[in-house]
């Protein structure tokens, strides 16, 4: 199938390649290389990288500009649903391809490549430049290693031994300058750290092991950080003894809605997400929810999940 994405590839003059709204460093990062890749392999075609950006991530690439295009590919990258594509008019473009890591969630009427083993989307690009023509040089793979590094924290999660071999490849090839690429994604200011030790004192943590926590407006403005900083700090918060499944909820006054993280590190937690106009991966999804009563149902069914997760866990240890 890579190989028919390539032909795809080929045939196009103008391919737009997007991914989900939210931006992340590995959608960001797979978007980068896939399309810094295209224009390096064929300097003629017009490829252009879509999507509202965040200047948090100014260590990539910079995002072009949308347009009105001409029978163009459209490539949208790192997003299982069509609702969380950030493009225009995805009904103008005249042929698709996914390329993503997330579970199935629905057809976007093209070439669909999805592996929700790999680490990250970032992965898969290395994947199709290993197996097509398309270039791979020291700027795209410091873009592909910054996604990986980011998708799977530093390698705690989802990272296989296909994961370490594209590293490994990585790594001989280039000369990549590893405690540099490390600050740019995991530098961050101390507000961010103190309102972590904020969460810390004051996550509740229930009798089956879901930790959760309400970040107000409040506390978002006192803190001085915004809605989005305060979400990723749930990746901070793995392997707490007593914390099988962990919950943000954050006031996001701007938007007005309620933003939810969530992780886990067993019970599997898409499901419930999908049910609050939200999705994502087995053990790490998000979701968003219009008021607080909403928000506590989504932490009743949690606390259900761990509790049936830690029954069976109870059950096959006596086995
Ligand atoms: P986050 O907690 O925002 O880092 O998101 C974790 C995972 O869930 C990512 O794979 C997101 O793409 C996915 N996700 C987050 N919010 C939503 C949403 N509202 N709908 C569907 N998927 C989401």
């Amino acid at each position: 199938m890579l190989k028919e994405i390539y032909k795809k590839i080929k045939k196009y003059d103008t391919i737009v390649i997007a991914r989900h709204i939210g931006v992340d460093p590995d959608a960001l990062a797979s978007q980068m290389a896939l399309r810094e890749s295209i224009r390096k392999t064929f300097p003629n075609k017009s490829v252009y990288a879509v999507g509202s950006g965040s200047t948090k991530f100014n260590y990539l690439p910079k995002l072009d500009k949308q347009d009105e295009y001409q029978d163009a590919l459209l490539i949208i990258v790192d997003t299982p649903d069509k609702k969380r594509i950030d493009v225009n008019n995805f009904d103008s473009f005249s042929d698709y391809i996914k390329i993503d890591h997330h579970p199935f969630v629905e057809n976007f009427g093209g070439i669909e490549y999805i592996d929700d083993t790999a680490s990250s989307a970032s992965e898969i690009i290395y994947r199709l430049i290993e197996e097509t023509p398309l270039v791979l040089d020291y700027d795209i793979a410091r873009i592909i290693f910054l996604g990986m590094v980011s998708d799977t924290n530093r390698f705690l999660f989802n990272s296989s031994s296909n994961t370490f071999e594209v590293v490994t490849k990585l790594l001989k090839k280039f000369d990549l300058n590893l405690p540099e690429l490390y600050s740019n994604i995991f530098m961050r200011p101390l507000n961010e750290v103190r309102l972590q030790g904020y969460i810390s004192q004051n996550m509740n943590v229930t009798e089956h092991g879901l930790g959760w926590i309400k970040i107000t407006n409040d506390v978002i403005s006192k803190f001085g950080v915004d809605v989005g900083s305060a979400g990723n700090l749930i990746n901070n918060f793995n392997y707490i003894e007593e914390v099988i499944v962990w919950v943000f909820i954050s006031e996001d006054v701007k938007n007005n809605l309620i933003k939810i993280n969530i992780r886990s590190r067993g019970p599997v937690i898409n499901h419930v997400a999908e049910k609050y106009n939200g999705g994502g991966h087995r053990l790490a999804s998000g979701a968003k929810v219009s008021c607080m009563e909403e928000a506590e149902a989504l932490i009743e069914e949690l606390e259900d999940v761990c509790k049936d997760y830690l029954e069976k866990m109870g059950d096959s240890n006596e086995d």
